[in-house]
């Protein structure tokens, strides 16, 4: 049970989303964007969270697309991780959203809940980042369509007011040579210890990954080392340590050192093969 009341409110386009979260908050309700809910309800039984309005965005057809339009996927952000899984013409993120929680909880949990909740792991982004997909935020000043990795950062960077709308990938990323692999301590309905996702393109090899530092991430500085071919692909998995983001993740699920030690190897292991695969 939530031990206090609420305002709920059901939008069914965009903009009237948008304008009755910052009349809220101007009335000072605190709102919250309301996605599958699973994260919401979870703290607000706990008391962590206490808002006084949701403004449920599952009655808005466009953040529910799924569709090709033009070069383009269009994934909304209101898709649930496991339509995802099923239907999405996109291996390596439907793999991505099958791998987080169960398919009873993944028929809740949404791409916009994965992305903008408060979990670090956000799986489902690792593909995104990947693919150079762009992100439409929409919020009192308006519309914009940024890449995803503009406004990506640890976590999604959204401006006071502002939603998810949607996410599109260029219909060329979907199907470039990819590989993934995901480390878990317990059964597979459980967080990822190291979950690494590469793709090649060009030759070029770009990784994402979830689990291994406080947050999911892409970095430049990480490819720039695994591209450097001149040193063989053991040398750049350890190279890579010295110029990750943040510290490796030391928590009661596994020591620093573990992480780091699946981290260097599944890296090689994806580097000898993405290597030997072609371009
Ligand atoms: C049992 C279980 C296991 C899990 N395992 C994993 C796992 O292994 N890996 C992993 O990555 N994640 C995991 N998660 C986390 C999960 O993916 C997120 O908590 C979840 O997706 C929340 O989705 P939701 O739609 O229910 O979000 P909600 O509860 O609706 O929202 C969560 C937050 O996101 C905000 N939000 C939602 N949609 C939008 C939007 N469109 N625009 C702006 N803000 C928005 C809300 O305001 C809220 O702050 C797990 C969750 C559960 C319950």
């Amino acid at each position: 049970m939530i031990p206090f009341d609420f305002e709920y409110y059901v939008p069914e386009t965009v903009e009237e989303a948008v304008e009755l979260f910052a009349g809220l908050e101007e009335a000072g309700k605190e709102p919250l964007y309301y996605s599958g809910g699973t994260e919401i309800i979870t703290f607000c039984r706990q008391q962590i969270i206490k808002p006084g309005a949701l403004v449920d965005l599952k009655a808005i057809p466009e953040s529910c697309l799924l569709e090709k339009e033009g070069d383009k996927l269009v994934l909304g952000a209101n898709l649930s991780l496991d339509k995802i899984s099923e239907q999405v013409d996109y291996p390596l993120l439907a793999e991505a959203a099958r791998a987080v929680a169960d398919k009873t909880v993944r028929n809740r949990l949404t791409l916009g809940g994965n992305i903008c909740g408060r979990l670090p792991y956000r799986e489902a982004i690792l593909p995104l980042l990947l693919a150079d997909a762009e992100a439409m935020l929409a919020g009192p000043e308006g519309r914009r369509t940024e890449p995803l990795r503009t406004v990506f950062d640890k976590r999604l960077k959204l401006a006071k007011g502002e939603m998810l709308v949607r996410l599109t990938v260029p219909r060329a990323e979907l199907d470039l040579k990819s590989w993934s692999r995901r480390r878990v301590k317990h059964g597979p309905v459980d967080y990822p210890l190291c979950h690494l996702a590469g793709v090649k393109k060009e030759g070029y090899l770009a990784l994402a990954v979830s689990g291994l530092c406080a947050f999911a991430f892409r970095s430049d500085e990480v490819e720039k080392v695994i591209n450097d071919t001149a040193l063989a692909p053991q040398d750049r998995a350890g190279k890579t340590v010295e110029v990750l983001p943040g510290p490796v993740r030391n928590d009661g699920r596994s020591s620093a050192d573990y992480r780091q030690a699946l981290w260097q190897k599944d890296l090689t292991e994806m580097l000898e093969e993405m290597e030997g695969a072609g371009r």
